[in-house]
């Protein structure tokens, strides 16, 4: 496995263990040349997929690259990567058990703005941004006025501790 912080190939793993749901092993993996940390998982492939691209063009599916847009998104968040594995492993499932051998890439990213909206509110709104490629300053604003009402209401939704410790 290639350092992704130096391209070396010398990488070790220096612990392997499954994933809480055990739908895959977790590999925690050091480079010796620059000593970069760094995770990979193995998974089962159920089959192959197909993406319809707007283009037209139809590509295989690639989890890695999904995987690398959804990391973009998510950059300097700090979200478990376990967490961020679970979203897509979930993700995959549901377009492998779709009955279709073809997904459009609309669907793909629908699905990914649902999972990373679950995770990360920041990361929702910089994927979202890039994928919807916000044409008009308001249709970001909305975004981000429906993820602060979310915040709103889940902030009501918690005890209140403020009226405890005050005069
Ligand atoms: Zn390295």
């Amino acid at each position: 496995m290639r350092c992704p912080y130096c391209g070396s190939l010398e990488t070790q793993v220096k612990d392997s263990r499954p994933t809480e749901d055990a739908s895959s092993i977790r590999r925690r993996r050091v480079c010796p040349d620059c000593g970069g940390r760094f995770t990979t998982f193995e998974r089962v492939q159920l089959r192959e997929l197909m993406v319809l691209k707007k283009s037209g063009r139809r590509v295989p599916f690639d989890r890695e690259k999904l995987m690398r847009s959804i990391e973009i998104a998510l950059r300097k968040r700090s979200v478990d990567p376990e967490r961020v594995e679970r979203m897509v492993n979930g993700l995959v499932r549901q377009l492998e058990s779709q009955g279709e051998p073809e997904v459009t890439s609309d669907r793909i990213g629908e699905l990914v703005m649902e999972g990373l909206r679950l995770l990360d509110g920041v990361a929702y709104v910089r994927f979202a941004s890039v994928y919807r490629n916000f044409g008009e300053a308001r249709d970001f604003r909305a975004i981000v006025n429906e993820l602060a009402g979310e915040a709103a209401e889940a902030e009501k939704r918690l005890p209140d501790t403020s009226a405890s410790g005050g005069a």
